[in-house]
């Protein structure tokens, strides 16, 4: 590995010397004074604003935004590094209430948005002065259409804060569930997403107890009856907002926040249920590479892996590095960039985040965290998250409204930059960790796009049924789940459990707290897909054309972006590219079972 390549984060270049940084103290103590004189500055402009206001509010705004984000920035990643670090902690908490206090000053400037009708703004969008805010302003048009008028929405506003009690409920109470089960011959008491890890072990007699451990907690007459009551009244708040605000369907809302309409959905629902015979042949051949007579439900989730190798940080970082630098040299300089400048911190630590992740927002540069151990799937995240670090790096020649994609562009780069490294990688294995590797790709992907939807198919019968008028039971959630997992993996999976013991959904937090929301990863990896087979029939004249594409950010809705650059996300046809480009990986999956009969299709 480079000398000059550093495996911390070097914060203090960025951002401030220390806690005890003076410049740290005067930025904290400027968050209200600041915020104080914006809206000053433009209380009773924004009902009545034309082209010129709007452009000073979208800059002043835009440098507003840059003044402050240092300091949250900066306590992020120090609690990142040190989620223990009580200092630290303080400090986010008096950052926090300050906020609070900012935006109540805030308030009514966006009340003097929602004045701006629909159609003003959509007119004012057109100005060539807010060209580089035109998506946002149509964006906030399009959301205007479905606002009740004020008092109504005043109403909603009040009645909202009661109706935020149903999420956090269910989050409360899953917090403090425990759960026992029984380790190399003693009980121990795990927290949920230790237990949701054990059920990709290997062993397993491991993962069933991991299910029957879940089960056991969720399953309670309790907490099944709390979990539905909440669930449903979450529904319920959904439909009638719904039917108030006049959105065309139970989904519309969430299409309309983000930025796609309901026909091209509805397209990537259908398209996803047709091509379900996928998920059913992978599920086939994953029982015979584990040698199982019946998959159950809880061998679904297995790992296939049994290999040991791990790979040090400076072999992962060269392939990483290897796989850019033959892909597009813009790519390989950000990277090497990331490393010289202390903007990746690489290693486990006590106290630090779990996980990965990569974080970018206009003007400020780009870090990543990881938590590399060495294994396959840690190599895979390198590339992941510096794929994401890439495309917020792109996106900045957008202006601040114009700089954040929509969830269903957010994994572009991310997820093609990974499948990239994956092949590059499988090049070089031998066929036992070639099988490992696919298995861990085949999986995620299965998770991603089949799983995720069928999660969609549940919450639309749900929302649905209640919209008209219907109650659902415990037993009835429990029982349509089953209904919609028996859609999706047909007769390749077994079920250990009845379907009125099915509880899977309640361990969703998604579907309570941002319903429908699950699509957008699905839609987010056939996309990818649909890149990656442009570019390996192009080859190197389509790399301009993606960067053009991560460069957008969200300045584009993205039906309008990818068209322009020939993927028509209206059409069946993107969706059976990408289901074929997963056929054939399949195929390759297949080749590799050992001994295999290959006979089933
Ligand atoms: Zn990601």
């Amino acid at each position: 590995m480079d000398t000059d390549f550093q495996t911390q984060w070097d914060l203090a270049r960025y951002f401030y010397t220390g806690l005890d940084d003076p410049r740290l103290r005067a930025d904290i103590d400027s968050i209200v004074p600041r915020f104080r004189e914006f809206v000053s500055r433009f209380s009773g402009r924004i009902r009545n604003a034309d082209a010129d206001t709007l452009a000073e509010y979208y800059d002043a705004s835009g440098a507003l935004h840059d003044q402050l984000q240092s300091v949250e920035l900066y306590l992020f990643y120090r609690s990142s590094l040190d989620t223990q670090d009580t200092e630290v902690a303080k400090l986010m908490g008096e950052v926090e209430a300050l906020n609070i206090e900012a935006e109540k000053l805030w308030l009514p400037l966006e009340q003097e948005w929602k004045e701006l009708w629909s159609d003003t703004l959509k007119a004012l969008a057109q100005s060539p002065l807010l060209a580089p805010h035109k998506n946002a302003i149509e964006q906030k048009a399009n959301n205007l259409r479905y606002l009740l008028d004020e008092s109504a929405e005043r109403v909603a506003t009040f009645k909202s804060r009661a109706l935020s009690v149903p999420e956090t409920l269910r989050e409360e109470l899953a917090g403090s569930f425990v759960f026992d089960m029984q380790m190399d011959g003693e009980m121990r008491t795990m927290t949920e997403d230790e237990v949701r890890t054990l059920r990709m072990h290997h062993d397993r007699d491991v993962r069933k107890r991991a299910y029957e451990s879940l089960r056991r907690v969720y399953n309670t007459r309790q907490n099944q009856i709390t979990l539905s009551r909440t669930y449903t009244q979450i529904v319920k708040d959904w439909v009638s907002d719904v039917e108030l605000r006049g959105y065309a369907g139970v989904m519309s809302a969430r299409n309309v926040r983000e930025e796609l309409d309901d026909t091209t959905v509805d397209m990537l629902l259908q398209e996803t249920v047709e091509h379900a015979n996928l998920y059913q042949r992978y599920f086939e051949l994953k029982r015979k590479h584990l040698g199982l007579d019946t998959l159950y439900d809880y061998d679904a989730t297995a790992s296939i892996a049994s290999s040991k190798r791990t790979f040090d940080f400076s072999e992962a970082i060269q392939l990483h590095l290897d796989t850019v630098r033959d892909f597009d040299k813009e790519f390989h300089a950000h990277s090497v960039r990331m490393l010289k400048e202390g903007r990746i911190d690489v290693f486990p630590s006590h106290g630090k985040r779990g996980g990965a992740f990569a974080c970018y927002t206009k003007n400020s540069p780009e870090f990543v965290l990881l938590n590399y151990t060495g294994d396959l799937r840690d190599v895979a995240t390198i590339s992941h998250e510096l794929g994401h670090a890439v495309h917020g790096y792109l996106s900045q020649i957008q202006s601040h409204t114009g700089f954040h994609s929509p969830l269903s562009l957010a994994e572009t780069a991310s997820v093609f930059c990974e499948t990239l490294l994956s092949e590059r990688l499988i090049r070089t294995l031998d066929d036992e960790w070639i099988r490992e590797l696919m298995d861990a790709r085949l999986q995620d992907i299965m998770a991603t796009i089949f799983r995720q939807i069928q999660y969609i198919t549940f919450e639309k019968r749900v929302h649905e049924s209640i919209a008209s008028g219907m109650e659902l039971t415990y037993r009835e959630l429990n029982a349509l789940w089953r209904e919609e997992q028996i859609r999706f993996t047909g007769a390749s999976v077994t079920y250990s459990t009845l379907a009125e013991e099915e509880s899977g959904w309640s361990m969703i937090p998604h579907i309570f707290s941002t319903p429908f929301y699950c699509y957008a990863y699905a839609f987010g990896n056939i996309l990818v897909f649909a890149l990656l087979d442009r570019y390996r029939r192009e080859g190197a004249s389509f790399i301009p054309e993606y960067k053009s594409i991560l460069a957008s950010g969200g300045s584009k809705r993205p039906k309008e972006l990818l068209m322009e650059h020939g993927f028509d996300i209206g059409s069946p046809e993107f969706y059976r590219s990408a289901f074929r480009s997963i056929g054939a990986m399949l195929d390759e999956y297949e080749a590799l079972i050992p001994d295999a009969s290959r006979s089933w299709r």
